[in-house]
């Protein structure tokens, strides 16, 4: 079938909704294809924001995905600046925020997600920030110097990544996290432990268990933090960083099946199959761990990416991938594989005192996540055994004097 006098509306011009785009045209679609953003560049990585970006500037670069002139070059349409304000899917048409409106013969919604508002008194003052676009980390990066302090609201991965840049830069930083660890809701306990340690060894502070009742300020910004029981942290900014929520109100309104996320099937493809879905905007199935699951990650932005336009030009569908993230924070790597659920038991391989381990997850004797921590052969190779399902001896996996290769039982 001739696709050429077709037309892709793709909303959200992030990583998933810019590699749509760009695969499509690889993969030889010649009809129309419209890239709708409300940002107003290019689509980025957003990696680099909490990380190498924060600490060096990069002389203004934004990390595109692709140069600027790929989606002229490449017959995208590509509107910046752009917000799609409503869907009619009885129509098949788009409004934008231009007044426009924009017909399909398929949509893919890449909106993505956004930072999670912290509704205390106080949170509208002056250098209280989240950080999720290029705009953002400017913002944030103007607060980070030294003789400053930084409060980091939120110990995840985001706000561990914030706080060790900081440092990196010479601002002060302490981490308000209402639990009682690190990564809480992401990372084992053996994980959460190391890094506590490892930020306090390089000045960072912290509050665990505490949570904010709201922020206080002098001429309309922020200098302090206040915990719920009265305890009061002086700062000259602070990040919110408490996670994020899906943007998926457009498909919502437009009568989609949503539950947090939009939920779509291993095409990528929604409850209208004209309308696909991808990146943090989706509630997906991992077949994998049997369950539908919104992640955070680029890894999945580029694996809904090509399965959306798979879908689209008649390809095969992409085979399914474990899940895999990654964390820097001063001369650490953390890469993760898979998520540990319905864990029984959890084995360290390799010394937290030397900064190179991993904790590996299991249910029964198979692997169901690995956390490795400077050990990209580790990483790798419990990613292979996620994706095989394989047995292994965990007897042997928790003894680093044993050689990864003779590990499976
Ligand atoms: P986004 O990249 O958020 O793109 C969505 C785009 O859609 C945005 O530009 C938004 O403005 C636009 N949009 C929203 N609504 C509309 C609308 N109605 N009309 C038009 N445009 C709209 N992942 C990792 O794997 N490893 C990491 O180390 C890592 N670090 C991160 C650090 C930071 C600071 C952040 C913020 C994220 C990090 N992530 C990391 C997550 C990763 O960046 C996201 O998973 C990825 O960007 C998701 O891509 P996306 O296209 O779904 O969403």
């Amino acid at each position: 079938m001739s696709r050429s006098n077709l037309k892709v509306v793709i909303l959200g011009a992030g990583h998933a909704g810019g590699t749509a785009a760009a695969l499509l045209r690889q993969f030889g679609f010649d009809g129309d294809v419209t890239l709708v953003g409300e940002e107003p560049i290019a689509p980025y990585h957003r990696p680099p924001l909490s990380k190498a970006w924060l600490r060096t500037g990069l002389e203004g670069a934004w990390l595109p995905l692709k140069p600027v002139d790929f989606y002229a070059g490449h017959g995208i349409d590509f509107r910046p600046g752009v917000l799609a304000e409503k869907l009619t899917r009885l129509t098949k048409a788009v409004h934008l925020s231009t007044g426009e409106v924009l017909t399909y013969d398929f949509l893919i919604i890449a909106t993505g997600a956004r930072p999670i508002k912290l509704a205390v008194p106080g949170s509208d003052l002056a250098g209280v920030l989240a950080l999720r676009t290029a705009d953002d980390a400017e913002r944030l990066r103007a607060v980070i110097k030294a003789g400053q302090r930084l409060a980091v609201i939120g110990g995840g991965y985001v706000g561990l990544e914030v706080a060790a840049s900081a440092r990196a830069l010479g601002a002060e930083v302490v981490v308000i996290e209402r639990e009682r660890r690190l990564l809480a809701r992401v990372a084992g306990k053996d994980l959460s432990a190391f890094f506590l340690d490892y930020h306090r060894e390089r000045g960072v502070s912290f509050e665990l268990g505490a949570a904010v009742s709201g922020f206080e300020g002098h001429d309309g910004r922020v200098t302090s933090v206040k915990l719920d029981g009265g305890g009061t942290i002086a700062c000259t900014a602070a990040l919110i960083g408490i996670g994020a929520a899906p943007n998926d109100e457009i498909a919502r309104d437009a009568g989609l099946d949503t539950a947090g996320g939009v939920i779509v099937d291993l095409e990528a493809r929604t409850t209208d199959p004209a309308i696909f879905a991808i990146g943090d905007v989706t509630r997906r199935p991992m077949p994998i761990y049997d369950r539908m699951f919104r992640m955070e990650s680029v890894p999945n932005a580029l694996e809904q990416a090509k399965q959306a336009a798979s879908a689209i030009v008649g390809r095969a569908p992409p085979p399914s991938e474990v899940p895999w993230q990654w964390s820097d924070q001063y001369d650490l790597k953390l890469q993760i594989a898979g998520y540990p659920f319905d864990v029984d038991r959890v084995l360290l391989r390799g010394e937290p005192a030397n900064a190179r381990f991993s904790v590996f997850h299991l249910r029964g004797d198979q692997v169901q996540c690995v956390e490795a921590l400077n050990s990209p052969q580790d990483f790798i190779f419990g990613k292979q055994l996620i994706a095989s399902r394989e047995s292994v001896d965990p007897g042997k996996l928790g003894d680093p004097g044993i050689a990864l290769k003779e590990i499976a039982a």
